[in-house]
């Protein structure tokens, strides 16, 4: 989060980006994970989360009169884009504030993000953010997998 507010301070934008902090509401996110906490990533468990995060956004950008939300979670080659956007669009028609679809993968986008992040020699975490990420990522990989994403 302190790496977000930092960049996000650094990096020149033709708009103003500001930082909203969400709150840390763990029980949620057990209450969901409950179950699935063997669920490879990717899979049901992530949708869930997926779900529980994205609607958080949704709420905060219908609270505060944005014209969309969205999310940076499609850059990563561990997200699910087109589960991502599907959740992104139900929400969207739940709540009745608009969904940017996305897929920053694309033309080369996840590149370019470990572009700046050298740049801006940023801290990349190597798990997702949950303990069963955590507990996945440091198991050892027969084909020596790993590193930051
Ligand atoms: S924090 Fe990441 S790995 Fe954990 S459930 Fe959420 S999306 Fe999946």
């Amino acid at each position: 989060m302190k790496e977000q507010q930092r960049f996000i301070d650094a990096f020149p934008t033709k708009y103003p980006v500001h930082f909203i902090e969400g709150d840390y509401d763990k029980d949620s996110f057990y209450a969901i994970a409950k179950g699935l906490e063997h669920e490879p990533e990717k899979g049901a468990r992530c949708h869930k989360c997926y779900d529980l995060r994205l609607r958080c956004t949704a709420q905060v950008a219908k609270e505060k009169g944005f014209d969309f939300f969205s999310t940076t979670l499609t850059i990563s080659p561990m997200k699910d884009s087109q589960v991502l956007n599907e959740i992104g669009i139900r929400i969207s028609e739940e709540l009745g504030v608009s969904w940017l679809p996305s897929d920053f993968k694309k033309r080369e986008g996840y590149k370019r993000s470990t572009q700046l992040s050298a740049e801006y020699d940023m801290y990349r975490q190597d798990y997702c953010g949950c303990v069963y990420s955590y507990n996945e990522r440091k198991k050892p990989s027969p084909r020596g997998e790993g590193g930051p994403r």
